[in-house]
C-alpha cells in the first residue's frame, strides 16, 4: 500500500467517523425534541379540525395508554398548536362534541379537552397529564356516545363525583378541582381515553342509532354477541 492509498483510506475512516457521530447525536438530540416526528407531523399539517381517530380502525392508538407530556412538551409551541386543534375539532359542527381526549386525534399523550357544564357559560376547557385521584358518590348509569365509536350510543354506569389532578395550560401549575354531575360523567369518559378505555367495555347496553342499524341489522350489539367484535 503506497503512501496516497493510506492517506486515502485515513480521510475515508475519518468522514465515516464522523458522519456516525453526527447520526448518533442527530438521533438522540431528536429523542429529546418535543412529540415524536409522527405526532409533530400530525399537529403541525392537520387541518385545525383533525382527523379523528375511530374504532376499531384505529385501535392502536385507542387502545394504548397514553403517556404524560414531557417537560419540554409543555413549554412546547407543538402543544399550543394541538391544544387549539383540539378544541376546534370537538367544537367542530361535525363533530360536535361535549369532550375529546389526544389519542381520539392520534396523540398517545395524557391531554383532554372537555366541556365544563358545571361552570357558568359551559366553557371548554383543556387539561395536561390528568389523573382520576379517586371516584365516590353514587353510581348511575347514563347514556354516552364517542367521537370515536359514531354510530353507537351505551348505557354506562359513572360514579356521580369525581377528583381529578393535572396541569393547568394557561399557567403549567398543577391544580386539582372536585367536580360532581354530567361534568363529572365526562372527565371519567375522556381520561378512560388516556388508558385505553373506551365507554363500550363498560356499557350495560350498547346500541346503535336507527340509520345505521338498518344498514348492519346483521348484528345484536348488546351484550354478549358485542364482546367478540372487540379488538
Ligand atoms: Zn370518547
Amino acid at each position: 500500500m503506497n503512501n496516497r492509498t493510506k492517506y486515502s483510506l485515513t480521510w475515508l475512516l475519518v468522514v465515516a467517523v464522523i458522519g456516525l457521530a453526527t447520526g448518533a447525536l442527530y438521533a438522540l438530540w431528536d429523542n429529546h425534541r418535543p412529540f415524536s416526528k409522527e405526532q409533530r407531523t400530525i399537529i403541525r399539517q392537520s387541518d385545525s379540525v383533525m382527523y379523528v381517530t375511530t374504532w376499531p380502525e384505529d385501535s392502536t392508538v385507542l387502545r394504548t395508554p397514553s403517556v404524560d407530556l414531557t417537560k419540554a412538551e409543555l413549554k412546547s409551541k407543538d402543544l399550543k398548536t394541538l391544544l387549539a386543534k383540539m378544541l376546534t375539532t370537538v367544537r367542530s359542527p361535525q363533530q360536535g362534541g361535549v369532550g375529546i381526549a389526544a389519542p381520539q386525534v392520534g396523540i398517545g399523550k395524557r391531554i383532554v379537552c372537555l366541556q365544563r357544564f358545571d361552570k357558568e357559560g359551559g366553557p371548554f376547557e383543556c387539561y395536561l397529564n390528568i389523573r382520576i385521584d379517586s371516584l365516590y358518590g353514587s353510581i348511575g348509569k347514563g347514556p354516552e356516545g364517542c367521537l370515536s365509536v359514531p354510530p353507537m350510543r351505551g348505557l354506562v354506569p359513572r360514579h356521580t363525583n369525581v377528583i381529578v389532578s393535572y396541569i393547568q395550560p394557561e399557567t403549567l401549575e398543577p391544580k386539582r378541582d372536585t367536580v360532581s354531575g354530567y361534568t363529572a360523567v365526562i372527565f371519567q369518559h375522556e381520561c378512560d381515553h388516556l388508558d385505553g378505555i373506551l365507554y363500550i367495555d363498560r356499557a350495560d347496553t350498547v346500541y346503535v342509532s336507527p340509520s345505521w342499524e338498518a344498514e348492519r341489522r346483521a348484528y345484536d350489539y348488546t351484550r354478549p354477541e358485542w364482546w367478540p367484535l372487540l379488538p
